[in-house]
């Protein structure tokens, strides 16, 4: 018989998406007695042989996702490319859907998403959202953004797909063009940035939310390559980006894990973007936290308490393993003293993530060495 949550239902828990999140999911979720199964789009997914029972279908299949998950006690996701359909269709019949239909909303589309901070009255750079390059509203807006522009697909785009930024004296023209010809689109003011931060917040079924301590992300070419714990904020600041996720986490009605990457800019902390699941910036915590980001994420969407993090080191980094020149070496990567190394079991591709390496200790130049040493042994590109 599966266990129970404090609710008295079942724990049988659906996830929907196969990659390197499910699979951490699934490798955090013994001690939790869950029942899990997955719907997977291939039998090459990362995370297939982690669970005990696998469905095959797309996500963006209706169809699909309401049989998987139909006759479950929670459903939640890998990523947000979901049917939204289907995740309505669910929740009318009583599956609990974690992250909502409304909730996935605000990360699957970044007009939505801007447009519902702004009226909340949540920081965010100037933006205008265009569907027509004809729109007079564009020309008013690069007459105010002499500094540069980010254009950005509302829907669609992650890891940097979907986002150009447009440095100062270059036509974005060409660039809004292109993007309009695959939807609606953000037209951002380009920020200065001191620095990216990011923030998890966790809540439960009811309502009771923790968070996580905030750490600074290092972007390139628009992809995350590092995260370190503690971020560089000052006290002041690291409580202002806790209140800031905090308030999106309300405005979100977010359930289970919600990342809020931050910018740290000379106006101030910035609204970046949400992810209503876990998150890049969160596998610190599966060595580096009392409890990890996916614990807490399968606790809040089975009903169970969430659990109040504490950091275990006084420095943690993760580096992600990216694809280079060629697939590295995983038995030396795994011997640098403490590196924790994380492997998808996905296809060795230039510039894909392939994995992830978190080091912890006493000395923050030491932690940081050594997460690269092992992630370019890896093959990373430096
Ligand atoms: P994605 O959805 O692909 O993660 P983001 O919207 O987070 O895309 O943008 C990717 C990166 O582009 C950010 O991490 C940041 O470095 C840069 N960027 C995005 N928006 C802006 C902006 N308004 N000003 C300056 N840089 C930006």
């Amino acid at each position: 018989m599966p266990a129970a949550n404090d609710l008295g239902n079942s724990l049988s828990v659906g996830v929907i998406g196969a990659g390197q999140l499910a699979l951490m999911m699934a490798e955090s979720a013994e001690p939790l007695g869950l029942e899990l199964s997955l719907l997977a789009s291939s039998a090459d997914d990362s995370a297939v042989a982690l669970f005990p029972a696998v469905s095959f279908g797309r996500a963006l299949d209706e169809a699909a996702v309401v049989a998987f998950g139909a006759g479950l006690s929670a459903v939640t996701v890998d990523h947000e490319v979901v049917s939204l359909e289907a995740l309505q269709r669910l929740e009318a019949s009583g599956v609990y859907v974690a992250p909502s239909s409304e909730s996935l909303l605000f990360a699957v589309d970044k007009a939505f998403q801007r447009t519902r901070a702004q009226a909340a009255g949540i920081a965010v750079p100037d933006f205008v959202v265009v569907s027509d390059i004809a729109d007079p509203a564009i020309e008013s807006f690069l007459a105010q953004h002499p500094e540069g522009v980010v254009v950005k697909s509302a829907r669609g785009g992650y890891d940097g797909r979907g986002v150009q930024v447009i440095p100062r004296g270059v036509d974005p023209r060409p660039a809004l063009t292109n993007f309009l010809g695959a939807g609606t689109v953000v037209l951002e003011a380009k920020v200065d940035l001191f620095s990216e931060v990011a923030v998890l917040v966790v809540t439960g079924r009811n309502g009771h939310a923790v968070c996580y301590p905030v750490v600074d992300t290092v972007q390139r070419d628009g992809i995350c390559v590092e995260v370190n714990y503690p971020s560089s904020l000052s006290d002041e600041q690291v409580l202002s980006a806790q209140k800031l996720a905090a308030t999106v986490a309300s405005m979100v009605g977010a359930v289970g894990v919600l990342a809020v990457e931050i910018f740290v800019t000379p106006e101030g902390l910035l609204l970046n973007e949400v992810a209503t699941r876990p998150h890049n910036s969160g596998h610190w915590t599966i060595e580096g936290t009392s409890v990890s980001q996916f614990e807490n994420h399968l606790r809040a969407v089975a009903g169970l308490a969430v659990l109040e993090p504490q950091p275990v080191a006084p420095f943690v980094t993760m580096v992600n393993v990216l694809g280079g020149d060629a697939p590295g070496d995983a038995k030396a990567a795994r011997a640098v003293p403490g590196a924790h190394v994380h492997d998808y079991g996905k296809e060795w591709r230039p510039g894909r993530k392939l994995g992830h390496v978190t080091t912890l200790g006493d000395n923050k130049e030491d932690v940081l060495e050594r997460a690269w040493h092992s992630a370019l042994i890896l093959g990373t590109p430096r």
